[in-house]
């Protein structure tokens, strides 16, 4: 008996001390994120994300447990705490985990506006015909977009169904509609519009998957059930990247649903007969109604050099330690660029070159020059400014400039960071209205 006891209190106990070591050491790496996040000014939210009313938070940290991704919620000071702002993803699970409801789902900050499209309640925008779904729209998670996707396209055939009781369909090569982004948004609405015997096409800049395909190998991701139209129920809660990923071919085979990718939607054009001319990287495509699906990342700049086409040719790091030990050239100036090359310059014997076409870093944060300057110093990063690379070859890259004339590298990957487009400037140019919203509730969460 007595040995029993003392084998049960030394269970609980030894259980007690290891749960109050892990809160410990989850604690000190929340301060240290935290800490980290913000000496790299990278505190500013890019999506939906919580706010927290400090006057009504009673500090249980539910929020910070119930977060699907990791160290994006913290406890700081015994506070709740957004710690990685731009990593947060508006899932929402710590507003409906807080008891005393003292988090709502906000949208831009004081400091940084988000834009978003005005649209009516079917995902109209003003441009009579033109429609958004999706993250476009400001409501993130795959979840959200596939019932986006699906709901805009109801309501596209809806109203060229009204239309046609008064004029008959354009014919010749008018669609009916042109979806722009095979991501979730634009694959769901793809197989909706084949559910209504729509004359559509789908096309996409990448391919199949959208944001998706940008995420870390194996990343958890969290979703919600969803039904696709013409595949049925997917009751996925919690899966991977690269289950996900299967699961999209899955259902293109199986429903057959054409994605033109690599396809970039280059502008579009409401005509005076209001159906729309759309310039695409291959060729002149026109269609009574559009709806964009082209999430909020944008599109990367390219440098237009021979070679640019070649896989090895990449304009993001999602994992530096895929490219230990190889040659890597990074081309840009700008804090991405710089980010980039000093990840990939920490991973063992790996050759890292950064390529700059000014004579100086003058746009990178002063964290980002010192870290540079280091670097630089002590030769574990080659960077060479007023030099650009002229040509990409399977093993090399030639580079120009920088006081070394015309130069051969050796060479195994190259990343590109000289920026890009961003939706919002495209939906301008189409004349589509735009709010800036500047830490408000998204108007389609109804105030919470
Ligand atoms: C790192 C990370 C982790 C995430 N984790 C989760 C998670 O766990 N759970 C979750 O629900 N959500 C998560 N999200 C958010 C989720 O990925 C997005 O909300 C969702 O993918 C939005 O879908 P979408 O169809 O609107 O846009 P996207 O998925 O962004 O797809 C847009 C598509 O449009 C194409 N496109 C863009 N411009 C053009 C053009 N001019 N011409 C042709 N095609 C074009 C793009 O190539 C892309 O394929 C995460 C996001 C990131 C970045």
């Amino acid at each position: 008996m007595t040995l029993a006891v003392i084998a049960v209190g030394a269970t609980v106990g030894g259980a007690l001390v290891y749960t109050f070591a892990r809160g410990a050491q989850t604690k000190k790496r929340h301060e240290e994120v935290d800490a980290r996040v913000s000496k790299l000014g990278r505190n500013e939210p890019v999506s939906l994300h919580p706010k927290i009313d400090e006057h009504t938070c009673i500090c249980t940290g539910a929020c910070v447990t119930v977060c699907p991704e990791k160290d994006v919620l913290g406890m700081v000071d015994g506070k709740p705490k957004l710690i990685n702002p731009s990593a947060c993803i508006g899932h929402g699970e710590c507003m409906r985990a807080c008891p005393v409801d003292a988090i709502t789902l906000v949208i831009g900050t004081e400091k940084r506006g988000v834009e978003l499209p005005l649209l009516t309640s079917d995902f109209q925008t003003n441009v009579p015909g033109l429609y958004i779904a999706g993250e476009l729209g400001g409501m993130g998670l795959i979840h959200n977009a596939v019932n986006q996707g699906a709901q805009a396209m109801r309501a596209i055939g809806e109203g060229l169904a009204a239309g046609r009781k008064l004029a008959a369909a354009p014919g010749g090569d008018v669609l009916d509609v042109l979806i722009v982004g095979a991501g979730p948004a634009g694959l769901s609405a793809a197989l909706q519009a084949k559910s209504l015997s729509l004359r559509f096409a789908v096309v996409d800049q990448e391919q199949l998957g959208g944001a998706l395909r940008s995420f870390p190998r194996q990343k958890v991701v969290m979703t919600a059930p969803v039904e696709l139209p013409l595949y049925g129920k997917i009751k996925l809660r919690r899966t991977t990247k690269e289950a996900l990923l299967e699961l999209w071919e899955e259902v293109v085979q199986k429903t057959g649903v054409p994605i033109e990718a690599p396809v970039k939607v280059n502008g579009i054009t409401r005509e005076a007969d209001g159906t729309f001319a759309i310039d695409t990287s291959t060729g002149a495509r026109r269609a009574e109604r559009v709806l964009l699906a082209i999430g909020r990342r944008g599109t990367p700049r390219k440098l237009g050099i021979p070679g640019e086409e070649l896989p090895k040719v990449t304009y993001k790091l999602i994992e530096p330690e895929q490219y230990r030990g190889t040659r890597c050239l990074v081309v840009g100036g700008g804090d991405a660029a710089v980010e980039t090359a000093l990840l990939l310059a920490k991973e063992p014997d790996t050759k890292v070159t950064l390529v700059h076409r000014n004579d100086r870093f003058d746009r990178i944060k002063p964290d980002n020059q010192q870290l540079l300057e280091v670097a630089r110093i002590a030769g574990t990063l080659d960077v060479r400014t007023s030099a650009s690379p002229t040509q990409i070859a399977a093993d090399h890259v030639v580079v120009r400039g920088g006081g070394h004339g015309t130069e051969r590298l050796p060479n195994d990957f190259v990343f590109v960071a000289i920026g890009g487009e961003l939706p919002t400037a495209w939906l301008n140019k189409m004349g589509v209205e735009v709010k800036t919203l500047h830490g408000e509730a998204h108007p389609a969460l109804g105030g919470r």
